[in-house]
């Protein structure tokens, strides 16, 4: 369902992303994890089609994103890490605004679609308020009702549990779920090991710009030859290994 071929990403001469190959099936919740700026971010937005790869592919069911990108984006859902909102807007203008971006405005089924993730991400009772007047729990579950309002086959997050609590986290990690079972293929970043570990059937670790391992959690355990829990593989995988790209961005 998803296949990054060669993927690289370039800025100035700092190789953000390196060269990154990955294939993720139907249906499956993907775990991106890296160390702060090993390229997750920029991975994301690359197949979000927020930027444009310096070399290789990105197919999302089936389309390559640079070929046909109009029809990439109506199969794919995007949260990115930094959501924008119309705040002077209400929940329910802002998703009938989205669902006019994909031409769902005189959907038949948007009313009960638009109900239907309310009630999903506890938002019903407040979906005719001002989104400035959200907590910012709030705003992060609308951003997702927004990012479903198209019934995408694909669903792209960046940092999807930052700053939810434990009600709001279970909410996310529920749908992620239920979406899956759909037949949903879910590509997630995350800091959170505790999630990926949770949620997540497969995992690959970024650092500096390449992957440097993939598989289950049990498989990457097995590959670090540590018992324990994903932290500590985590830890094991990424020690010794350069941290991080070294060029400051005021040089460039
Ligand atoms: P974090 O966990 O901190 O969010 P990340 O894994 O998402 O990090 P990216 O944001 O993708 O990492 O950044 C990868 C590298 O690319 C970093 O070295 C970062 O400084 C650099 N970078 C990101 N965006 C730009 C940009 N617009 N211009 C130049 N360099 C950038």
């Amino acid at each position: 369902m998803i296949k990054l071929i060669h993927l690289t990403k370039e800025y100035k001469g700092l190789r953000a992303v390196d060269d990154v190959n990955l294939e993720i099936k139907p249906g499956v919740i993907f775990g991106f994890l890296g160390p702060n700026g090993a390229g997750k971010t920029t991975t994301i937005r690359l197949m979000a089609g927020v930027l444009r790869p310096t070399g290789g592919r990105i197919i999302i069911n089936g389309m390559d994103i640079s070929e046909e990108p109009e029809a990439v984006k109506r199969c794919a859902g995007f949260v990115p890490d930094r959501p924008f909102l119309y705040e002077k807007l209400t929940a329910s203008e802002f998703l009938r605004f989205v669902a006019g971006l994909y031409g769902l405005d005189h959907h038949p089924a948007l009313e009960d679609r638009m109900a239907r993730l309310f009630e999903l991400f506890d938002l019903f009772h407040w979906k005719d308020e001002l989104i400035e007047s959200y907590s910012h729990g709030m705003k992060q579950r609308l951003v997702m009702c927004s990012a479903l309002l198209h019934e995408p086959k694909v669903l792209i997050v960046d940092e999807p549990m930052v700053g939810l609590d434990p009600r709001g986290a279970r909410l996310v990690k529920d749908m992620f779920r239920d979406q899956a079972r759909g037949g949903t293929t879910i590509f997630m970043s995350t800091h959170s090991l505790e999630v990926a570990q949770d949620v997540c059937q497969e995992i690959a670790i970024i650092q500096a710009g390449r992957i440097i391992a993939t598989g289950s959690a049990e498989e990457l355990r097995q590959k670090a030859g540590v018992e324990g829990d994903l932290e500590s593989v985590f830890l094991k995988l990424t020690e010794g290994k350069r941290i991080a790209h070294e060029t400051p961005l005021s040089s460039h």
